[in-house]
């Protein structure tokens, strides 16, 4: 067989989801293992988006739309952002995608060259690096500390700035941390971008899951040089929909479009419509993401007391549904400790190697209360508490 290219072969695979893959393959073969591997809600999308998604179908809404999404749903989205975040977007700042990882790959894609830098404080999630090394950039990781709730220091990340740098990679809440940044960071952050001339990404897709504090829209302050990236897959339960979107200055909105007319088109007809009214419908929405808020709450209040009582330290999250465990007292190689609790827990984590938090890993509580529960007494019964 012909070689591959060097690109492909440097490049790893996802560990969200090869781990994610490995649980459910335990499963089908009749293994009682507790997924808690993948960030994605158990909850069906609502009913109106449901219906919204049938009523695509029957009007024949199954052609392509312009590549960058249909008007009617970038122009929802504008509004969204301009409703719930006091954003003044236009339509043609707005680019919708396969998923918010398409939307960040275009972003990279189209603000570096080789070699250029992009900071990304870490525990991050596993695709930034993988999709900066893609679009010949350098990762230059951040680290924050457990003991800070992993929120990151402006003071490490304006160290860190390079002439080679820029981007600046903000994500609040975070995946893997469930950090929710306070906005005085995210400022200060975003006023290094301003001082050295830099792109701030700043991944927003779990605006909708914060339990203490607040979100915060980072394109607030310095429009013309931030990528905005959301998308339906947590907010709106519509993971295996695959809808994202990047609201960015007209010009890189142009370019992002130009590459993904000439890699994907548009993003799938069917499911834009259905996310078009899952923003217009503000009320039922909003009761959706009330209701799973609430119970995603319960789960890590749940699941964080559980584990820190049972010894694995774990900094309360205060967004998203990922818990980073401090895994040291079971083994300290992460990726030992991981095996650990699925062979011997049956419960199914992603290990903190890929996200740079070594000795850590994630567990996603976007399971059932349940199963958050069981997890919890099948890990005690491991560490012998
Ligand atoms: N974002 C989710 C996670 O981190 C889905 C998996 C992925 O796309 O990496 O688990």
């Amino acid at each position: 067989m012909p070689q591959f290219s060097a690109l492909i072969q440097a490049l790893r695979a996802s560990s969200t989801i090869a781990f994610n893959a490995k649980a459910l393959e335990l499963k089908r073969a009749g293994v009682d293992v507790i997924a808690m591997t993948a960030g994605e809600p158990d909850f069906q999308p609502p009913a109106h988006v449901l219906a919204a998604a049938h009523e695509a179908i029957d009007r024949g809404m199954t052609k392509y739309t312009a590549s960058e999404g249909t008007l009617e749903l970038r122009q929802a989205i504008v509004n969204k952002h301009a409703r719930e975040n006091g954003l003044a977007f236009t339509p043609d700042q707005v680019v919708v995608s396969t998923g918010g990882k398409q939307s960040l790959y275009n972003a990279f894609m189209s603000i570096l060259d080789p070699g250029d830098e992009v900071i990304v404080p870490a525990p991050y999630w596993v695709s930034y690096p993988a999709q900066i090394q893609l679009a010949g950039g350098v990762t230059v990781p951040v680290a924050c500390r457990a003991e800070d709730g992993f929120v990151p220091d402006p003071e490490a990340i304006a160290a860190a700035i390079t002439p080679r740098t820029r981007a600046i990679v903000v994500n609040s809440p975070s995946n893997p941390t469930g950090a929710v940044v306070p906005e005085g960071v995210l400022k200060a952050i975003a006023d290094l971008a301003e001082q050295h001339d830099l792109w701030l990404v700043s991944d927003e897709l779990y605006e909708h899951l914060v339990y203490e504090g607040t979100f915060t829209p980072v394109a607030q302050w310095y429009p013309e040089r931030t990528v905005l990236v959301h998308g339906a897959s947590k907010g709106y339960a519509l993971t295996g929909w695959r809808i994202g979107w990047a609201c960015a200055p007209v010009a890189l909105a142009k370019a992002m479009n130009r590459l993904q007319g000439q890699v994907t088109s548009n993003a799938n007809a069917v499911a834009q419509y259905a996310t078009q009214v899952a923003l217009e419908s503000v009320e039922a929405t909003a009761a959706f993401q009330a209701m799973t808020r609430a119970a995603y709450r319960e789960r890590r209040d749940l699941l964080v007391a559980g584990l820190n009582d049972l010894g694995l330290p774990t900094p309360m999250p205060h967004g998203a549904f990922y818990a980073m465990a401090d895994l040291r007292t079971i083994d300290p190689d992460e990726t030992v400790a991981a095996t650990v609790l699925l062979e011997q827990a049956r419960v199914a984590v992603v290990p903190g190697t890929d996200f740079l938090a070594p000795g850590f890993a994630r567990l996603s509580y976007a399971c059932s209360t349940g199963q958050v529960a069981e997890a919890v007494q099948r890990i005690a019964a491991v560490v012998g508490r």
